[in-house]
């Protein structure tokens, strides 16, 4: 690569990129996915004027409509990022070595000191396709993770199942116990049954966004769906549930953190809705009813999925803090709970919290019963 253009690939890219970052005044991100949207708001938070180009016509067009799109872009403006949709890159400018532009298709420059390219990622197939196997985009597999040769599984960001890849580490742990079921002939030792995998997160500084299940352009008038919504552009907020058979079947959550959580957790746990799904939004955002009752450790049946990344379940940390985890990184080392997205941290913390209350006063009286609360 040019030096000034970077890849967001691993630890090392991030560093590169944070070095630059520290001279930089103006970054042109490629790319308006989630990984477009957490460099370009980390870079904006360093100070930086941001220019984010991307070559759909809205911001993270598989995920958002369009009014939750003109809701981002004019969060992101506030934040300092200017966005140019239906854009793309034809060339790098330099001079003396540096970037000094990037011109546009349209013919534009848009001159700056540094290039992230996070327009998506490739699968590695090389080593599929040199044996043989079939592959597209990845490499293709079948329901139960085998290749065109039946003895050739692949599971993870290489693999192309039948629904497509989502480039989420949940899926990835799903495809693997997919295939410990078909080797073994059994289900997978501590299989926690069905998990929704499909919760994307941007893990943007100043701006919470989370988009689950149905979401982005799809048919509102399908009468299978019942679909509400609250727009607040003034305030960047946005909220969509998506309602179906008693269930939150899709959201699109934008600009407040705590409701994004509690409908992320109505989703993965399958939790059922209130009869007028208005309350899912209204209470929510008062931040009382589902929302308190669906975010509180002390509430967590041990079945529920705390990292929905990993699959670990609230059961799986209370027994590893029963044997002896005392911190969040104890516990990820025993569970791998907060290592996917780190969403769940603060779950993870507050369960801590509750067995340290508790066995600090074995004999909890109402007083204390509420400690983790607080
Ligand atoms: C910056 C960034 C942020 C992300 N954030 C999130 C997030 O918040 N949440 C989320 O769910 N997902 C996130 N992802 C996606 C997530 O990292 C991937 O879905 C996940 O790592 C896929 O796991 P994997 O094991 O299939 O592939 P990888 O993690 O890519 O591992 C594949 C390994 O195989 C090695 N390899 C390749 N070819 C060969 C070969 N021929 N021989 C031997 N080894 C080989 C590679 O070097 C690599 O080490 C993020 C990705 C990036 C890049």
């Amino acid at each position: 690569l040019i030096p000034g253009v970077f890849v967001l690939k691993d630890m090392a890219d991030a560093h590169g990129i944070v070095a630059a970052a520290a001279t930089a005044r103006r970054a042109v991100v490629l790319g308006a996915g989630v990984l477009g949207l957490e460099v370009a708001t980390g870079l904006a938070l360093r100070g930086i004027s941001v220019r984010l180009v991307h070559i759909a016509d809205r911001l993270m067009e598989r995920q958002l409509g369009w009014e939750a799109s003109a809701v981002v872009e004019s969060s992101l403006r506030r934040l300092g990022i200017e966005s140019h949709t239906g854009a793309s890159l034809s060339r790098v400018i330099t001079a003396k070595g540096k970037v000094t532009a990037v011109r546009l298709e349209d013919g534009s420059e848009v001159p700056t000191d540094m290039v992230v390219m996070c327009a998506g990622t490739i699968p590695e197939t090389s080593l599929a396709r040199a044996a043989g196997l079939p592959c597209d985009r990845g490499v293709i597999v079948d329901e139960c993770m085998a290749t065109g040769d039946a003895q050739i599984f692949a599971i993870g960001d290489c693999a192309q199942p039948p629904g497509g890849g989502r480039g989420l580490v949940a899926q990835g742990w799903e495809q693997a116990r997919t295939l410990v079921g078909v080797l073994t002939g059994r289900s997978p030792a501590g299989e926690q049954g069905e998990v929704t995998s499909d919760v994307v997160r941007v893990k943007a500084s100043g701006m919470a966004m989370v988009a689950m299940g149905i979401c982005g352009d799809f048919d509102r008038s399908d009468p299978r769906y019942r679909v509400l919504s609250l727009k607040d552009p003034e305030g960047g907020r946005y909220v969509e549930v998506v309602v179906s058979g008693g269930h939150l079947v899709g959201a699109t959550c934008i600009g407040d953190a705590d409701v994004a959580a509690t409908l992320s957790a109505l989703y993965t746990r399958q939790l059922p809705v209130p009869s007028d799904p208005a309350q899912l939004m209204i209470r929510a955002l008062s931040g009382g009813g589902v929302a308190a009752a669906t975010r509180d450790p002390q509430d967590l049946a041990d079945a529920d999925h705390v990292c929905n990344c990993n699959t670990v379940t609230a059961g799986q940390i209370r027994h590893a803090i029963g044997d002896g985890c005392t911190t969040v990184k104890d516990v990820a080392a025993a569970t791998r709970a907060t290592t996917g997205c780190g969403d769940c941290t603060g779950l993870v913390e507050g369960l801590l919290s509750c067995h340290s209350a508790s066995t600090d006063q074995p004999e909890a009286t109402p007083a204390t019963q509420g400690a983790c609360h607080e």
